[in-house]
């Protein structure tokens, strides 16, 4: 089964499961936090990357706002090390519209290779910004 977590957004607790009971002062039976007896609660995901647990608006594409910085910081070292300024005004052509998926595939059936030239000079650091 798969691992689930929950915060109670009145509490601040987190439960694996949701309890069933009455909600405060009612008489229905309702769904709710085990500790407070709250029935607000966001589900948790996990990140991919450092497994800690993050609500869904904390969380893109499987990554902490932390992990996706530095992926992302990945990417700009990478470019920055790799092409020339005039290699990336190119590539911001190249890459318009796309996305990685589109260029990986396209790089394969078309044989396009980026050439690689001086690695050391003319980084482009203003090109991508986390
Ligand atoms: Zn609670
Ligand atoms: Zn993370």
């Amino acid at each position: 089964m798969l691992e689930m977590h929950f915060i109670c957004e009145d509490c601040g607790k987190i439960f694996d499961e949701p309890a069933s009971g009455y909600y405060r002062d009612e008489n229905i039976r309702v769904s709710v936090c085990p500790h407070c007896h709250g029935s607000e609660w966001s589900e948790l995901y996990p990140c991919q990357k450092c497994g800690n647990w993050y609500r869904e608006w904390d969380i893109d594409e499987g990554y902490c706002e932390y992990c996706g910085s530095l992926i992302a910081e990945r990417l700009k070292m990478f470019v920055e090390g790799e092409f020339t300024n005039e290699e990336c005004h190119y590539l911001d052509w190249y890459i318009s519209g796309s996305s990685l998926d589109n260029i990986t595939v396209q790089d394969q059936t078309k044989m396009r290779q980026p050439k690689r030239w001086n690695l050391t000079s003319n980084s482009c650091s203003s090109k991508i910004t986390a």
